[in-house]
């Protein structure tokens, strides 16, 4: 029976988190009315807000009522009054901390490019026109946990820097799984990236993925270097459909995709693991705009639209909410960010009752 019962835990977190979530939460709370799911709400502090009441950034009881709930609504966390703590007690810490107890090992950035906002982007618009990309980052293993690491002295005094990339197959296999079962529901295209070349962990990496994707088919796996793949994402972008990749790789390639669309305040993001999500905008606290309403609500808005398609199992009222966004943007509707002359200058909240007021019409 399909659960209609759900825990979210949201995190508005620092700077302009807590503006763009009280529009996401408008969203969030208007399709379980409409659909008639119980969904209980519980907010807690993570970042420098939880540093400043409970002199951690990433509390007991906020990671509790994390890995007890469905899913997670993230803002963003940090800010200059943070900057100078120690490594330990920064606000970004609450990140990596949630990543690893919840155990998220793939990270989902959906790349798209609104026909209104082609204009933003630093590419020409023949080269971004259409585009449509989820990257699937593996979040939990690679150089940024393996071990040996660090920076020691030899006998003659130099200095040696060291990290460690490591996979096992079972870790491949498993961001593997997540992939093809993405590729399975958009058009059934995968790129595994890699640097089999050269990279013996990764051509473990290419091997683990095409004997996953014998499972699958209906996909098409193909595969390609990095180097390739950073290339393309520039040359035709609207080659790829699903890409998968290594932590190292896709930390920078999805950053690079992210810039094809020219507007950080657009793009959302999902982190799953085995039993838990993550989902929060791409973008910071943004600490140079917070508490003016001016912030682009829209990253978060569509975050929620991933988490009704990848935890609450409601694609159909995820796709209504992109949709809503690609109809406000039609109308016109744009913050300071993604502000074009001709367009009708709005702020936080009344962006996001525009996306309230189209949403309600496309529900009917
Ligand atoms: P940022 O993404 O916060 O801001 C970069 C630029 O984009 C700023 O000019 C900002 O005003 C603008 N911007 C960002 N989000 C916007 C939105 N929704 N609407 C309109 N404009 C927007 O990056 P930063 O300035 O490098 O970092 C600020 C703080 O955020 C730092 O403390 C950093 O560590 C933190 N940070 C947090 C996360 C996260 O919580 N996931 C991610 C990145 C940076």
């Amino acid at each position: 029976m399909k659960k209609d019962n759900f825990e979210i835990a949201v995190f508005a977190g620092d700077g302009v988190g807590r503006e763009i979530m009280n529009e996401a939460l408008k969203v969030l709370r208007l399709i379980s009315d409409r659909r008639k799911i119980k969904l209980s709400i519980a907010e807690g502090y993570v970042g420098g807000s939880a540093y400043d009441l409970f002199g951690v950034p990433l509390p007991q009881q906020s990671l509790d009522l994390a890995m007890h709930c469905d899913a997670v609504l993230l803002g963003a966390v940090g800010g200059p009054a943070w900057e100078n703590l120690d490594y330990s007690l920064r606000p970004e810490r609450a990140l990596l901390g949630l990543r690893e107890k919840l155990g998220l090992y793939a990270n989902l950035r959906p790349v798209t490019v609104f026909d209104e906002l082609l204009d933003a982007s630093p590419l020409k618009k023949s080269v971004v026109q259409g585009i449509d990309i989820m990257i699937v980052r593996e979040l939990t293993g690679d150089v940024y946990f393996g071990q040996p690491r660090g920076v020691t002295k030899g006998q003659d005094g130099k200095r040696k820097g060291v990290n460690t990339m490591v996979y096992t197959e079972d870790e491949i296999a498993r961001i593997a799984v997540r992939a093809f079962e993405i590729a399975l529901s958009r058009k059934r295209n995968l790129l595994s990236v890699d640097k089999a070349n050269v990279l013996e962990t990764t051509e473990l990496w290419r091997t683990v993925v095409t004997e996953v994707g014998r499972n699958y088919p209906e996909v098409t796996l193909k595969h390609m270097y990095v180097d390739n793949c950073a290339m393309q994402l520039i040359r035709n972008p609207a080659q790829f459909d699903v890409i998968v990749t290594t932590n190292l790789f896709g930390d920078i390639l999805s950053d690079e995709a992210a810039m094809l669309t020219g507007s950080i305040g657009m793009l959302p993001s999902a982190s799953l693991g085995k039993d838990s999500a993550l989902y929060e905008p791409i973008h910071g606290s943004a600490p140079d705009i917070a508490g003016k309403n001016i912030a682009n609500p829209l990253a978060t808005i569509l975050s929620v639209a991933l988490m009704l398609r990848y935890s609450l199992a409601m694609p159909e009222d995820a796709s209504l909410v992109e949709k809503a966004v690609a109809e406000v943007l039609k109308e016109g509707f744009r913050t300071q960010d993604i502000y074009s002359e001709g367009n009708k200058l709005v702020g936080t909240e009344e962006m996001g009752n525009q996306i309230i007021t189209m949403l309600k019409q496309l529900l009917n």
